[in-house]
């Protein structure tokens, strides 16, 4: 008899899908950094330098000596762990001030910060308690694992579809009890195509039904918008869109996620959000970080570079044949086949470029794609070190 679990056993099933993930040591996060393939954790050999195409450290601020220096204040002065629950000691004056500064940059009236981004989705959702969730086919898996945990039912819309949402609402409204607590969540950018979610048409769908809306604004915050407010206020719709959320983790070069909205909801949820409640608070030096880089996100016109960046990259990818999608700082690269895909992200690592092919079941079968997301801090150097690779890399694989 045996009531264990086989784990290499589960291993090899995945190396035989092709879905086994392996780690690999980064020196820095630097957009030119060098890589150490070294599962083992022995003294790491790092190879040749390569410019990262794969980070969502958009802004470049991970390593900015302005974040760095708040991250080291944090750490002095208040510590460099929270040591306990934000409900119990782990509140700090730097919590609080990194709240107001996010809950002013969305147009709320307040924000609450948790210890991830994941958390936050999943301690929110699970919080609010839906008895239906509708949800984009393509959001992150942070929503819904927080579906799994907190919603009655889920109900998938076609990605990106206003219609098909309303279609499935009006379904699901026949017979429903009159009760019933309704939420709407999309991401605002999507990962895997850069693309961006109707929300001002999805928002005329939720008030329809009167249900709320929540968005998801991971990919948009300290990049779109006026001081990088994100999606949901550039559009002007921070009054209509009930819960805002997103992460620390990317272009504010931190660590942790937030919920910014009305007083009642941040007041709820640090009440009920089991993974604000029972979770430490986000540390010091993280809290100090995000702060500092939402600060330099919005006084300084970060975003100005990163866009044309991706400008020069597009329309470079785009003359040399490549079918580039999407329509934000996410450049997913269309190659088509899973096995060129990745052929053509080995031969562009050889050329000093780092970007990973993402292929099915992530993406659909026959779109497998190069997803290359540029820095602020890339140098025309870098930028023209990329073009030359995929043209380089194109024609070796035989995609061009
Ligand atoms: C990255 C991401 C998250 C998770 O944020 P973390 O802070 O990294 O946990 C949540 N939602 C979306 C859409 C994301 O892209």
């Amino acid at each position: 008899m045996s009531h264990g679990f086989d784990l290499d056993g589960r291993l090899e099933q995945r190396e035989a899908k092709d879905l086994r993930r392996h780690l690999e040591v980064a020196e820095s996060v630097s957009a030119r950094t060098r890589f150490a393939d070294d599962p083992k954790g022995g003294p790491a050999e790092f190879g040749q330098e390569a410019v990262v195409f794969a980070s969502n450290n958009y802004l470049g601020l991970a390593d900015d000596g302005r974040v760095q220096c708040a991250a080291e204040l944090g750490a002095r002065t208040v510590g460099t762990g929270a040591g306990a629950s934000r409900l119990v000691t782990g509140d700090t004056r730097v919590h609080r001030g990194l709240e107001r500064d996010l809950a002013a940059c969305k147009g709320t009236e307040r924000a609450l910060v948790f210890s991830s981004g994941y958390a936050a989705n999943i301690g929110t959702i699970d919080a609010l308690a839906p008895d239906v969730v509708f949800s984009d086919e393509l959001n992150h898996a942070s929503i819904i694992d927080g579906c799994r945990v907190g919603a009655s039912e889920t109900v998938v819309y076609d990605h990106c579809e206003s219609d098909d949402l309303r279609a499935k609402m009006e379904r699901r409204a026949a017979g429903a009890d009159e009760d019933e607590r309704w939420l709407v969540v999309t991401d605002s950018v999507f990962s895997m195509d850069g693309d961006v979610a109707p929300l001002s048409a999805i928002c005329d769908v939720a008030d329809e039904f009167g249900a709320w809306l929540m968005v998801d604004e991971a990919h948009a915050t300290g990049l779109f918008g006026e001081g990088g407010g994100g999606l949901v206020q550039r559009e002007g719709l921070s009054d209509r869109v009930d819960v805002q959320l997103g992460t620390l983790s990317k272009a504010l070069a931190s660590q942790g996620g937030y919920v910014a909205g009305d007083e009642a909801l941040v007041e709820y949820l640090l009440n009920a959000a089991r993974s604000f409640v029972f979770s430490t608070g986000l540390s010091p030096p993280s809290a100090a970080a995000a702060r500092e880089a939402l600060r330099v996100a919005r006084e300084t016109d970060r975003a100005a570079a990163l866009w044309d960046t991706v400008a020069t990259l597009r329309d470079g990818l785009e003359a040399m044949g490549y079918e580039v999608l999407g329509e934000t700082q996410i450049l997913p690269v269309v190659v088509g086949d899973r096995g060129d895909a990745l052929e053509l992200a080995d031969r562009l690592r050889d050329h000093g470029v780092v970007a990973p092919a993402i292929r099915p079941p992530t993406v659909p079968e026959g779109t497998a794609r190069i997803r290359v997301a540029p820095t602020a801090t890339h140098t025309a150097e870098d930028i023209a070190q990329c073009l030359d690779a995929f043209r380089t890399a194109g024609e070796e694989v035989g995609v061009l």
